[in-house]
């Protein structure tokens, strides 16, 4: 497991495609974007995918109302717009504790995808 930012603030490359996908009138999505300045980086998936678990302190900011995971979800394409995979957020009681990044392809996506290569 990679520990190297295990602790650390949400990297840039993880806070704009949780901006994006956020980032509309859900209440949920509403509240866990207003959760963005807080969270921390927890751990790190086993693969060498880019997916990340999210802890935050929970005085730092309301709650969401809670819902079925995954709270918010995006495709990913390339840039010939082929779909390579998706992106999903995760929260737990309302609050955001992860961001996983899946492909349709063999090699597991390492970056997390900038926000235009969203929809
Ligand atoms: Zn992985």
């Amino acid at each position: 497991m990679d520990t190297s930012t295990t602790g650390g603030p949400l990297p840039r490359e993880a806070v704009r495609p949780l901006e994006a996908l956020l980032q509309d009138d859900d209440p949920t999505h509403r509240a866990l974007l207003a959760q963005l300045p807080h969270p921390r980086v927890t751990g790190h998936c086993q693969c060498p995918c880019a997916s990340l678990d999210l802890g935050l302190d929970r005085a730092a900011a309301p709650a969401a109302p809670v819902t079925p995971d995954p709270a918010a979800t995006a495709s990913m394409h390339d840039a010939d717009g082929e779909p390579v995979g998706g992106v999903l957020v995760f929260a737990q009681d309302g609050y955001l504790s992860g961001l996983e990044v899946y492909t349709w392809a063999d090699e597991p996506i390492t970056r997390l995808p900038p926000p235009d290569r969203l929809s």
